[in-house]
């Protein structure tokens, strides 16, 4: 491609273009833009995810116990949606369950867990998603360490785990 002057934002006005693309958007845009729900279509996401992570992510399913990559995980840094790349979990709030699967005793921040009622198996338990893609991510329960008493059982499949060597588990910074 090639240079094209009509398509230039600044070529408009350049008396008074100095940073205004990033102050008309703003901060506050690009984050509401990050946190709108987002919505595809099952062949959507078959493209983007492989057999497993689709069936357990989009269609409620389980991996078995003790075989998904990060039950016995133990590195610092941020589990984020399989599907969306929202951040979840920090390893800060992981702790070994002893149920096969990854277990943290709260998310990364609150609204990022969506809950709903699932009684399926003759059980009522509560499901959790990604608030942002509804993703399928497991169960919480109330069987879990303090502070929260909670505990997030998580299916490895749904996550997908950046390293961070700072350790900070603040969204803000
Ligand atoms: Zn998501």
């Amino acid at each position: 491609m090639g240079w094209q002057s009509n398509t230039n934002p600044f070529s408009r006005a350049p008396h008074e273009v100095a940073g205004a693309p990033f102050t008309i958007i703003g901060l506050r845009g690009i984050l509401s833009l990050m946190e709108a729900p987002l919505s595809k279509t099952d062949d959507q996401w078959r493209e983007l995810l492989s057999e497993e992570q689709f069936l357990i992510a989009r269609k409620k399913g389980t991996e078995r116990a003790f075989t998904g990559a990060y039950w016995d995980h133990k590195a610092h840094g941020t589990y984020h949606c399989i599907c969306c790349h929202e951040p979840l979990f920090s390893s800060q709030s992981k702790y070994d369950s002893g149920s096969g699967w990854p277990s943290f005793w709260q998310a990364i921040r609150k609204e990022a867990i969506a809950e709903e009622t699932d009684s399926q198996y003759g059980m009522i338990r509560t499901e959790i998603l990604c608030s942002r893609c509804h993703a399928h991510l497991g169960h919480v329960f109330e069987d879990g360490p303090k502070p929260t008493g909670l505990r997030f059982c998580v299916n490895s499949a749904c996550l997908s785990f950046e390293a961070n060597p700072q350790e900070s588990a603040d969204p803000e910074s």
